[in-house]
């Protein structure tokens, strides 16, 4: 039976950089970048799969005891905190479940030695190969498959998702999520002063429910890290307002910043924008 929503994303990871699992870095949560998109029928769908992503598994696998999953994974690119849960993922473990990566951002002929079909899956296969991981990713009982797609809108039944690209050394891309007329935009990692690119986040993030934006940084820390890939609450706060969404999230949070400091944060950061929150681990919207 269907649930009576369009959509639903919780974060599962909202650290960026490392995981930071000292307890005053717990309220807000230390696992790195994972969220999950529900659909009514119970499709599961995860954007990124850093340390967040394990808990994320074990809630699945417990959710759904003795049915086969069919996850659907998108990553942003492959930096290790949007990669690292990956081995830990315990439902790509077990034969009767399907997992299909979706990466835009792939590097082009990593593959050309190995046996992989292509540059998504070389990369992820490497995170596992001797001597980083005792585990191989080719081993993993689950059925996988490893698609690279292009910056177009993808469609499963009434969910589209369109990738777009952000500024952020490396091939990076978000993803703009809707489904009958619920909006949520995930917006990391970027670093915002590229006109072009700033101007395709506000295109897609226009009157969007909720969009999730790259807020590693204060304005003032920010200039010791300019060029790293990452924005501030002060740029994730301009780019609510031009783009009118209803609710912004700010993501990716510092892990230098204690959750005493991100609250102020936040505090900052409503009075620029007011329906702001600091995403938080557990934390779901249901549209
Ligand atoms: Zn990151
Ligand atoms: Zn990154």
């Amino acid at each position: 039976m269907d649930n009576d929503f369009r959509l639903r994303m919780t974060f599962w990871g909202v650290r960026g950089s490392t995981p930071t699992p000292q307890i005053e870095h717990l309220n807000y949560g230390g696992n790195t970048c994972c969220i999950e998109i529900r659909l009514p029928n119970n499709e599961v769908f995860i954007f990124d799969a850093g340390s967040g992503v394990r808990d994320l598994g074990d809630s699945l696998l417990e959710e759904f005891a003795n049915q086969k999953l069919d996850l659907k994974v998108f990553l942003t690119h492959f930096h290790w905190d949007h990669i690292q849960g990956i081995p830990f993922f315990q439902p790509l473990y077990q034969p009767e479940n399907k997992v299909i990566f979706h990466s835009v951002a792939f590097p082009e002929g990593l593959h050309r030695r190995s046996g992989s079909k292509n540059g998504l899956e070389e990369t992820l296969r490497i995170q596992m190969a001797h001597p980083y991981f005792p585990i191989s990713l080719e081993s993993l009982a689950a059925k996988k498959e490893f698609k690279e797609i292009d910056p177009e809108p993808i469609k499963f039944g009434k969910l589209t998702i369109t990738p777009f690209p952000l500024n952020h050394p490396g091939q990076t891309y978000g993803y703009r999520i809707e489904s009958e007329g619920a909006v949520i935009v995930y917006a990391t990692d970027l670093e915002h002063g590229h006109a072009k690119l700033d101007k395709v986040l506000r295109d897609v993030s226009q009157n969007a429910d909720l969009l999730i934006y790259d807020s590693q940084f204060t304005p003032e820390d920010y200039k010791k890290h300019k060029g790293w890939g990452h924005s501030t609450w002060l740029e994730a706060c301009r780019a609510a307002g031009d783009a009118q969404v209803k609710q912004l999230a700010l993501f990716h949070h510092f892990p230098s910043y204690d959750d005493g400091r991100f609250y102020e944060i936040v505090q900052l950061a409503r009075s620029k924008f007011e329906n702001t929150i600091g995403a938080q681990e557990g934390w779901s919207l249901t549209l």
